[in-house]
Parts: structure tokens; sequence; C-alpha cells
């Protein structure tokens, strides 16, 4: 994958440089650490692209897949599989190396067992409302707990009956000793376990003490090697106590914190309780809803795997957290579709047109160029007939100044056909309402055929009435109609949810070669956008999701930017 060796950013520089000061015995080992809790998006994306793209630029380099399983409320096997088939999709490969936190659950306890002994954590007694008290604020100092000062047997002996299940929840939890009077809140002595009574997907009752992720995290990377942990820039004030967790296990591995910033972008949800929030109460159609930013909904909405890791590499990683145009995601989408996908001809909205000249009955099958990006595509064939749809939009009764396309009396051209020319319309009597245009065609004007050269202002799409296909189109639009970033916290989002975001049309139609496409296979609607087949499509019924217009958004604001 060579889009992946792409431009240097500080990490890559960092892991340059420590591989060439042969730091870390010369490997490079790095992980995505996932909690099992939701699906993944798009800003994992940009951390998978991170985290496998460094590994497998070195020799032996390698990224594990790691469940950060230490929450059992929120954990569910279903994520799980998810979260590998996105991986996957996405093009990498963890080669075996797959973990989960909650393996190192008796290695987390018995590590925990020393630091007890070593003096270097103690039971507290206080409730989680005193806990936070005692914590002092940014301003303030910390004091200590009455239970700080416990004996080591003593709090052994708390911690042994608190695995046994001797204690309810929030009785006691186990924190470490390091300073109530840090400046950093992290290091006043964080709880390191939880008691919790509750059934943890693959431990089941085993356990009713749970790590916290402060602790598990740092450890679980000790423990497998990890060289480099790559995390969001929320971490960086966690780093010192990551340090001092490795510190104390005493691990010949000493894994190196690194933060970036979260990738964000405009008039969409990132965070997975909002969107586990659109799926349970079924604002949306699942996960994989076209309109999410979830890597199953760009999927069923189009996207390929190289788009989104072009969009990673293109954004690069940063220190400072910024938010990203969803244009420019929808540029890369474009540029990659642009390249790869076959044309074809399909009517939205259709409008009949009746070819007054052309013979009843009379068949012909043209020649349609399936990719001009790309000969090797070839061709196709496409029927023309006597009766044939052509969008609505491509015709105005009364055209405006700058409207070229048909209108009476004037002429377009018929894509890989002919020139042809409005010569009436008909209306419905009771509604005024248009039904047909009647035409005519220059027979001389067959697209390959010298007569070709004869030029008129537009080319249109159409399809044949008769050979034609019905369908149904699904366009989308953005999730949102506002930045939640700009939205009191106050207001329930779910109000600025799109009602627009899916506009459904049935009725379309389609050229004919199209009635048999397979769900997820990738087209260029000539003259509309990108479309792709939705997995509800059947052979009864063809549906298309709309992945992107064709208008570049982005090309245009990219070159405003660069001209400024
Ligand atoms: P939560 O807030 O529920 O923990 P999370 O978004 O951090 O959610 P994780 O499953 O913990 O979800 O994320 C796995 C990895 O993906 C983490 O290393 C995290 O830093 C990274 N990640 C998550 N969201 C983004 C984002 N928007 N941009 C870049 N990386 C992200
Ligand atoms: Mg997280």
């Amino acid at each position: 994958m060579s889009e992946t060796n792409g431009a240097s950013n500080f990490i890559r520089d960092i892991v340059a440089s420590d591989h060439a000061a042969g730091r870390h015995g010369g490997r490079v080992v790095t992980r995505f650490p996932p909690e099992p809790n939701g699906y993944l998006h798009i800003g994992h994306a940009k951390s998978i692209c991170l985290n496998f793209g460094i590994a497998q630029e070195y020799p032996g380099g390698i990224c594990h897949l790691r469940f950060d399983d230490t929450n059992p409320t929120t954990e569910d096997p279903e994520y799980v599989q998810a979260i590998q088939d996105d991986v996957r999709w996405l093009g990498f490969d963890w080669h075996g190396k797959l973990f989960h936190a909650s393996d190192y659950f008796d290695q987390l306890y018995n590590y925990a067992v020393r630091l007890i002994t070593k003096g270097k954590a103690y039971v507290d007694s206080l409730s989680a409302d005193q806990i936070r008290e005692y914590r002092g604020t940014l301003t303030e100092p910390g004091k200590d707990s009455p239970y700080r000062d416990r004996s080591v047997a003593e709090s052994l002996d708390l911690f042994q009956r608190m695995r046994a299940g001797e204690f309810a929840d929030g009785a006691h939890v186990l924190r470490a000793k390091i300073d109530m009077t840090s400046p950093n809140i992290n290091l006043r002595d964080p709880v390191l376990y939880r008691i919790r009574h509750a059934a943890h997907y693959r431990t089941g009752t085993t356990w009713c003490l749970y790590p916290s992720y402060d602790y598990a995290h740092p450890l679980s990377d000790a423990i497998e090697g990890i060289t480099h942990s790559l995390c969001t820039l929320e971490f960086e004030d966690h780093r010192p106590l990551y340090d001092w967790v490795v510190e104390q296990a005493e691990s010949p591995h000493r894994p190196q914190q690194i933060e970036f910033a979260r990738l964000n972008i405009t008039h969409t949800v990132m965070s997975k309780r909002r969107l586990l929030e659109l799926v349970g109460k079924k604002l949306v159609a699942g996960w994989d809803d076209p309109r999410l930013p979830t890597i199953k909904g760009l999927r069923r909405r189009g996207y390929t795997p190289e788009s989104i890791r072009a969009f990673c590499e293109h954004i690069g990683v940063a220190k400072r957290d910024a938010v990203v145009e969803m244009q420019l995601l929808e540029h890369f989408i474009r540029e990659d579709l642009n390249k790869r996908a076959q044309r074809a001809m399909a009517v939205l909205r259709p409008l009949k047109i009746v070819i007054e000249n052309y013979p009843e009955g009379q068949v012909e099958q043209l020649d349609a160029i399936n990719n001009p990006e790309d000969p090797s595509a070839g061709t196709r064939k496409v029927p023309f007939s006597r009766t044939l749809f052509m969008e609505q939009d491509d015709f105005r009764e009364d055209p405006p100044k700058q409207f070229f396309r048909l209108a009476p009396g004037r002429e377009v051209r018929l894509r890989y056909a002919y020139i042809i020319k409005c010569v009436g319309v008909t209306k419905d009597p009771q509604s005024g309402e248009l039904t047909e245009l009647r035409c005519t065609y220059d027979p001389e004007t067959k697209s390959g055929s010298p007569g070709e050269q004869r030029k008129v202002k537009a080319t249109i799409h159409w399809v044949s009435a008769l050979h034609a296909a019905e369908a149904e189109v699904r366009l989308y639009n953005p999730l949102l109609t506002a930045d939640l970033a700009k939205v009191p916290s106050d207001h329930d989002w779910t109000t600025y949810l799109n009602p627009r975001s899916l506009e459904r049309i049935t009725g379309c139609r389609i050229e004919p070669s199209l009635q048999h496409a397979i769900p997820g296979s990738r087209f260029q609607f000539e003259r509309l956008g990108y479309f792709c087949v939705d997995s509800d499509s059947s052979p009864a019924k063809a549906v298309f999701n709309r992945t992107v217009a064709l208008k570049d958004a982005w090309a245009r604001i990219d070159k405003s930017q660069q001209t400024r």
C-alpha cells in the first residue's frame, strides 16, 4: 500500500529517529486499541491508518489490534466482530496479533498486589463523592484520604476480599499512592480498580473488580511490548500517570505514549455516545446507515477503502485539534471513483420523449464508453428507441438566460446517440402538467459518424423507455443542520438533525446493464454523480445510494485558498 508511505509528520519522525537510534531494540510495535462499545467511524480510521501505516513502514513492524474491554456494562461481541471487519476492510491486517485487555485481568490483578506490597497502592473506603471532594481542583491541592496510611496487610486483605465479592459496588476502590498535591490532577492518587458486580462478555462473572483505563492501558502496552503508543490529545495530561504505571511494573518494555489531534468533521457526529443514541432511538436505519460517518455507513454509501486511506493520509497528524470540511472527504471519493467507476446512464426524475421521425419498433444498440479515464474498461451497448426518458431538470418550457439544455424549438445531443429537437409538448388536460415531449432526431448526427461534428450547446443523458429498468435512488444530504461545536450544550442536539438528510426517489429509470448489478458495486451515473448498489437491492428492485454528486465543491475551495 504505497499511499500509506506518505508525507512525514511529527509521529513518523519520532518513530524514524527512534528506529535509527536503535531504541526499543530496533522494533516498531504499535497498537490500535478500540473499546468494543460501538462501531468504528472515520475518526478511528485516522488512528488505524496511522498505527497500521507506521508499523508497515518498518521491516518486522507490526500493529496489534487490542480490544480495550475493561468496562463490562457497555461492551458487546457484536462490536468486536464489526471492528475486526472494518479494520480488514480498510486494508489492514494484525497478522494474528489480536488481543484483549481482558486477556490480562489476572496479570493486572497480580501487578496491583505487587503495588500494594511495595506501598504504592492502597484500598480506599471513601465514597465516590468524597473521593471527588478530596481530590481538590486545578487551583487547590487535594487532601489525603484518611485511609491512605492503611497498612499493607490491611489493604492486601481488603483487596483480596474485594475480588472475592464480599463488598458492594462502590464500597472500596484501589488507588495508586502518588501525590495528592500534584499540580496534575491525574496523579492525585488515581483509582486503579473499582468493584462492579457485572458480567463481562468474555470473562463472565469471574471478576467483580475491573481495572481503570489509566491502569489497564499502559500495562497492556507494556505486556505486549508496544514501542509507540499513539493516542488522542485528551490523554496528554495522563501521560505522567502512564509513565508512572509502566515504571512501577518494572517491565522490560517501556512504551512511549505520543498524542495527536482527533479528527473532527463538520455537520456530522463522531461521538460514540451520540452515534449510539441515533441508532438506539432509531433516528437512523442502523450503524450502517449511509448518512453516518461510521466505516459501515461510508462503505454502504459507496466509499472505497482507498479513498478513506488517501483522505487520512492527506489530513495528516498534528498536535492541534482542527475541524475538517466534509467536502474534503467527498473530494477523495470522487477522485478515486473517477478513475475506477464504470459509467452508466440513469434518469432520476423521468420525463418521456417520443421521437416522432424514429421508426416504431426499431432498436439500435449504440456503443457507450465504460470509463473515459480507463480505455481498458472498454465499451458496452445501450439500446436506443423511439420512446426515451430524459431528466425533468434538463427541460424548461420557458428557459432562463443561462439555460442551454432542451426547450421548445431547441436542440441537444443525446449522449452516444443523436441530436434531437423539441417540436412540441403534451400536457395533462386536467392538471396542465407536462406529460411528454415530442421531438425529432437528425439521423445524420449519430455519435461516431462524420455528422457527429455538428455542434449543439448541451449533451444530456437518457434511457430507452422500453428497455430501462425501474429503480429507487437514495440521495443523502448532511446529517446535521448545524455544527454541534457551535450548538449550546443545553440544547437537545437531535433537534439539529437534518430532516432532509435522506431523500428517496422512486420510479427512477436505469439502463439495462445496471439492472443486475450486485450490491456494493459502484458507478458513475453520467452527469449526476457516483452511485453504489445498496444492500436493500434485489433482482426485483434495484436500489442505489448516491455516494457523492459530481460537482467538486472542494476543488473550488482549494483553488480559492491557493489564490488568496
Ligand atoms: P470513547 O470516548 O467512548 O472512549 P473513543 O472515540 O476514544 O471513544 P475508542 O474505541 O477508545 O473510542 O478509540 C480507539 C482509538 O481510536 C483510540 O486510540 C482513540 O484515540 C482513537 N480515536 C477515536 N476517535 C478518534 C478521532 N476522532 N480521531 C482520531 N482518533 C480517534
Ligand atoms: Mg477511548
